[in-house]
């Protein structure tokens, strides 16, 4: 399973298949990705291999310049085309990829009903789109809503978000399931693993647990979950060659 997220000025579909295929080593049963221009967002997502899902849902055709892609290795819901990622919210502004497991998610779900959210797959996942949804409600910007959901989450997660309302930016997110930045130029990447980028860079920012990135074409941030500290990184230089 994998993720590959890209923000710049090249056509993010086209760095997102690429990515995906360089992440193909860590096994999956579907793939999909998801792109924004114009405050729209385009996801397509389905079962079968890089090549196959590329060629059947035209994802070499998707516009943008800012997306995110997965592979899934399904650990709650089959493996279908409604259970791939890209899951998003009840507003579908709101989209993400995620790997790893949320053990809690059938609490968090119950409640989530309650209160009136619809579900469309059966995986955990799901529960992440609505949860920040549901923080938003009573929150003063994504980035606290974001931060309040996820501390309410329990397992492992790796994460590429898109938010329609804040166009210049995306978040990733890491807790016991590696998440790199790749540090370009007027461009910037993430992904489970620097192969995914390492195309178009060679300057890396490993996350640890716990930590968010916001991630603009020009700049990038990490900071801590639990305070929104931000934290000092350090860029690494890879030698390694594809
Ligand atoms: N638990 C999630 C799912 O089953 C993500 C699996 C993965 O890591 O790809 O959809």
């Amino acid at each position: 399973c994998g993720i590959i997220g890209y923000i710049g000025d090249r056509k993010a579909c086209e760095v997102i298949v690429k990515g995906l295929k360089r992440l193909e080593y860590r096994g999956y049963d579907s793939v999909g990705v998801v792109t924004e221009e114009n405050g729209k967002l385009y996801i397509k997502k389905g079962v079968g291999s890089v090549d196959e899902v590329t060629e059947r849902l035209k994802l070499l055709d998707m516009p943008g310049k800012r997306g995110v892609g997965h592979t899934r290795w399904a650990t709650h819901g089959v493996p279908n085309d409604i259970n791939a990622h890209p899951q998003k919210d009840c507003t579908g502004k709101i989209a993400l990829v995620h790997n790893g497991i949320i053990e809690n998610f059938a609490e968090l779900k119950k409640e989530l009903v309650e209160k009136g959210h619809t579900f469309e797959s059966d995986t955990d996942t799901e529960v992440i789109a609505h949860l920040i949804e549901e923080e938003l409600k009573s929150s003063e910007n994504f980035e606290e809503a974001l931060r309040k959901a996820l501390l309410k989450l329990k397992g492992s997660f790796a994460l590429g978000i898109v938010y329609t309302e804040e166009p210049d930016r995306l978040y990733f997110v890491r807790n016991e399931s590696p998440l790199v930045l790749g540090i370009g130029e007027g461009e910037n990447f993430a992904a489970s693993d620097v192969p995914a980028f390492l195309e178009y860079t060679n300057r890396v920012v490993f996350l640890d647990d716990m930590e968010y990135a916001v991630v603009t074409k020009e700049s990038w941030v990490v900071k801590r979950l639990e305070t929104g500290e931000e934290v000092e990184k350090e860029v690494k230089t890879i030698d390694w060659t594809l």
